[in-house]
């Protein structure tokens, strides 16, 4: 996994090689520092040559000077690594949900993908931008600085590093405190935002049993119990951060007890007394880096994990190596002994064949649950036959490209989805380099122009979620409107009429069959005066195609759909 992890790495090369360089440097810098002033101090102040004092103290500041510029670059390209790996991620990710079949967005959950794309990302991020360079460079600056300390004084190296132990407990025992906090912060916010969701999306029932009160106390407390959680995360913070000071400046003092005993025992020269005073510094940082390292690592390599195992899912439905490109299909459809199930343990279309002629308007009827959208959903492969085959134009359409297939098929259902953005963005939706007078036309025939035109903004005007609102009808007839600019071979309408007052139902109606004109039509309705100029009529049950035949053929024959259509004209 780690080498999965490190592939994300390998298109920003260079810049982790600047960033890993610089840090090396620094690092080299910070384990100098202490010996450089060990050497003013032991050998060049005794000279007393003031001279050689002020360039050596001159160029001690040229050095500091760097190390800042160092520590800027590496903390800016670190950072600028991290978000450039997270931002490839995310755009992976997308693109990769993006393309996944229907049977995906059955099994998962909205909220999982949008936590995944946002929260595990950051966690990722966060690892990748602390990452594996402070890690190894925290290690080594650790190591080099034990190993120079002991090389000036075992004994007073051994006394620094005896409290080490003492100070990783501590931090990490602090981090496992921190950690919790935060996560019952989160758990507590979580609880406030959901209370203010419930409140607003339910304010008209709050308002109508007088409850306002009521809410306000309910919400009065989630937020004072995340008042609480917060704080408590503060003071485990504010406790932390006072304990590391106190820690540090115990070794201090202890190494400076300790040492200043050796210096009076000629053990130990006054600059190395100060060089060790200032190597418990050096020795402190890695050990703060490397437990916040820890603490980031497992929460990052599990956001990675999961986003692994959402990145390796494969679509269901892909293009065969072999796969005919398909243009201007006439629209013969076959389906050839389908079988079909949703999962093991139901099938849910058994043994289907019907053919659909080209230019032929079919309609399917039947009891809710049948399978009619089932049916239709097969046609354009949102989902993959489980046996059986359909043909279009005699060819099967796992032998055809995805994309060619659903560009030749078009699809009204009963509920539109709407975009972001203006109302010519959303009829243009059906064909992205739509001309203005293409649009237009196709507003007409949606019968769509009238509306448009008492519009505050006209073709501009903003639509969707803070947009305005369009009815039922309207949002119909746009997708009608989107259908015409696609000009598809065939046309699947579904259930596309059913939640239209009656005199909407007519302008619709109208435009659906100007649509239906000269394309092979299937339409799926439960109202029968839609269907009454299909040129057939299927009427599908659990069981099967029970019955076909036309309109008028079937309320002769006396059978299901005879007595569905007098439940609906008694
Ligand atoms: P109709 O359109 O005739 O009302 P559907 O084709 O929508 O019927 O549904 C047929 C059967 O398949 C029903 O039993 C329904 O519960 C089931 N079904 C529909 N869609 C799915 C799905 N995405 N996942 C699992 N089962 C489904
Ligand atoms: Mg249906």
């Amino acid at each position: 996994m780690i080498q999965k992890f490190f592939a994300y790495y390998r298109p920003h090369k260079r810049l982790f090689i600047i960033d890993f360089t610089s840090a090396i440097i620094v690092a080299i810098l910070e384990l100098a520092f202490p010996l450089a002033v060990q050497w003013f101090i032991d050998e060049l102040l005794p000279t007393g040559e003031w001279d050689q004092i002020v360039t050596v103290s001159v160029l001690l500041l040229a050095v500091y000077l760097i190390s800042t510029l160092l520590q800027f670059i590496v903390s800016y390209l670190g950072h600028k690594l991290g978000i450039n790996i997270e931002t490839d991620m995310r755009e992976q990710l997308f693109t990769h949900v993006q393309r996944q079949s229907f049977r995906f967005f059955d099994n998962t959950k909205t909220g999982h993908v949008m936590s995944r794309i946002t929260n595990d990302l950051f966690d990722i991020g966060e690892l990748a931008h602390h990452g594996p360079e402070d890690f190894f460079i925290a290690i080594m600056t650790f190591i080099g600085a034990f190993f120079i300390m002991y090389n000036i004084n075992p004994e007073l190296a051994i006394i620094a590093i005896i409290m080490i132990p003492f100070l990783i407990i501590l931090v990490t025992f602090s981090n496992i405190k921190m950690n919790q906090a935060w996560k019952n912060m989160y758990i507590k916010i979580a609880d406030v935002n959901g209370r203010v969701e419930d409140s607003v999306s339910g304010v008209r029932v709050v308002q109508s049993f007088t409850n306002e009160e009521f809410e306000i106390n309910r919400f009065k407390h989630d937020n004072g119990q995340f008042r609480l959680a917060k704080l408590v995360a503060y003071k485990v913070m504010a406790g932390t951060h006072s304990s590391i000071y106190m820690m540090t400046r115990l070794m201090t003092l202890v190494v400076l007890v300790v040492g200043a005993w050796f210096t009076v025992n000629g053990k130990l020269s006054y600059g190395e007394l100060v060089s060790f005073v200032l190597f418990i510094n050096v020795l402190i940082k890695p050990v703060d880096k490397i437990s916040a390292l820890l603490e980031l690592y497992p929460k990052g390599m599990a956001g990675f994990r999961r986003f692994l195992d959402l990145i390796e899912q494969d679509p269901e439905i892909k293009d065969r190596p072999d796969a005919k490109q398909v243009e201007h299909l006439h629209g013969n459809i076959s389906f050839n002994n389908v079988h079909f199930n949703y999962d093991q343990h139901q099938e849910v279309l058994s043994d289907i064949n019907l053919t659909v002629n080209a230019g032929e308007t079919v309609a399917f009827v039947g009891p809710s649950g049948a399978g009619k959208t089932t049916i239709c959903s097969l046609i354009p492969r949102f989902y993959d036959v489980t046996e059986g085959a359909i043909t279009i134009d005699g060819l099967d359409i796992r032998d055809m490209t995805k994309q060619s297939l659903r560009a030749q098929i078009g699809i009204v259902q009963q509920d539109v989805f709407l975009f972001t953005g203006t109302v010519r963005e959303n009829i243009a939706y059906g064909k992205k380099d739509a001309t203005d007078e293409e649009i237009m036309d196709a507003a007409k025939k949606a019968h769509l122009e009238e509306f448009i035109s008492e519009l505050p903004d006209g073709y501009e005007t903003q639509i969707g979620e803070r947009g305005l609102k369009l009815s039922g009808g309207q949002k119909q007839r746009l997708a009608i409107a989107r259908m015409f600019l696609k000009n598809p071979p065939i046309l699947i309408l579904d259930e596309a009429t059913s939640a239209l007052d009656t005199e909407t139902e007519k302008i619709i109606q109208s435009a659906l069959s100007e649509l239906a004109e000269n394309r092979t039509t299937l339409i799926i309705a439960h109202r029968f005066a839609t269907i009454r100029d299909a040129d057939r009529v299927l009427v599908v049950t659990k069981e099967g195609i029970a019955e076909e035949g036309s309109y008028s053929d079937l309320v002769e024959a006396d059978g299901l759909f005879a007595r569905l259509h007098n439940i609906q004209y008694q």
